[in-house]
């Protein structure tokens, strides 16, 4: 579609997610440039900007009023002017507002244009050793144990790396849920803080990270980016989570391997013949 002379263009600019250095100069120039930014938090642009010494118009656009205040945006760009669209951190619309405006300026057909810059799932996955030629990003996980577990339950085969993002609120829990639900070997990423200060990335276990945090409550500070490996094809339907490997154990202490096993099994509703393998491998290892 041919694009109408008189309208202004929106630009979708991604602003750093710690370190403020993480801009690009296409970007500061653009901050400067359009005539007028819509940030989901006006106080938290005007840091970037005046660390970056820019000085320019400021509207906010955050999720309680993008509905409204994206058609006012779009009406502004009929008459001309062109927008940045920024949010706190990171690439807007990645877990962040911006949606609505996007769409209404497509219908309208005006130019989009991206910026691209920091996005916090790039940078853990790019950093974080595991797979990342096929991946899925969550966003942000269930807030409540129950919901939580029923999504891990449906990632437990997925075949690839996949991403989901959290706060310091809930990471202990959200790892422990894990340990419910996925094998203790399974590889898993914590990713907290990039960027900034106490960056740390951690490439282990989901067992050993419920370690790492009961150790640790430093650890519990900050930002979070968590990537789990996939499933392997010849693990499926092979390990068990470290709940039920603690419930086998406890059953071995006092039946037979046969029993231990068929109680098990009307305990979790896992497969018999997955049970049985996990009991052989435990009876075998003190
Ligand atoms: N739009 C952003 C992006 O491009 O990554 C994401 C915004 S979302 C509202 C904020 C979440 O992203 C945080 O709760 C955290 O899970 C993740 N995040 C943002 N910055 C981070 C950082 N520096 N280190 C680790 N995780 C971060």
């Amino acid at each position: 579609m041919a694009m109408p002379e008189q309208n202004g263009k929106l630009y979708v600019v991604a602003t750093p997610i710690g370190n403020l250095s993480d801009i690009s100069q296409r970007a500061l120039d653009l901050l400067q440039s359009v005539d007028l930014i819509a940030a989901e938090d006006t106080r938290h642009i005007r840091q970037l900007m005046q660390r970056h010494g820019i000085t320019n118009k400021l509207t906010s656009l955050h999720q309680h009023n993008e509905a409204e205040a994206s058609k006012v945006l779009i009406k502004k760009m009929q008459q001309g002017l062109s927008i940045a669209l920024v949010s706190d951190a990171g690439t807007p619309l990645i877990s962040d507002p911006g949606l609505p405006l996007i769409k209404l300026a497509h219908e309208a057909g005006m130019m989009v244009s991206p910026v691209p810059g920091a996005c916090a799932l790039i940078a853990a996955l790019s950093a974080s050793g595991l797979p990342a030629s096929r991946f899925m990003f969550e966003g942000f996980l269930p807030r409540t144990s129950s919901t939580r577990k029923s999504f891990f339950h449906d990632k437990l085969d997925c075949p690839y790396t996949w991403i989901v993002y959290e706060s310091s609120h809930r990471i202990q829990a959200t790892i422990h849920d894990m340990t419910e639900i996925f094998p203790g070997q399974r590889p898993i990423v914590i990713a907290r803080e990039l960027t900034k200060m106490y960056e740390t990335i951690i490439n282990t276990t989901i067992s050993q990270a419920t370690e790492l945090f009961e150790q640790d409550k430093n650890m519990l500070r900050g930002e979070f980016v968590i990537i789990v490996a996939g499933a392997k094809a010849e693990d499926k339907n092979k390990d068990i989570s470290i709940e039920h490997e603690k419930l086998l154990r406890t059953l071995l202490k006092e039946c037979s391997i046969k029993s231990a096993v068929a109680i098990a099994v009307e305990l979790t509703g896992l497969k018999k013949r997955t049970l049985y393998q996990a009991a052989l491998k435990l009876a075998d290892s003190p």
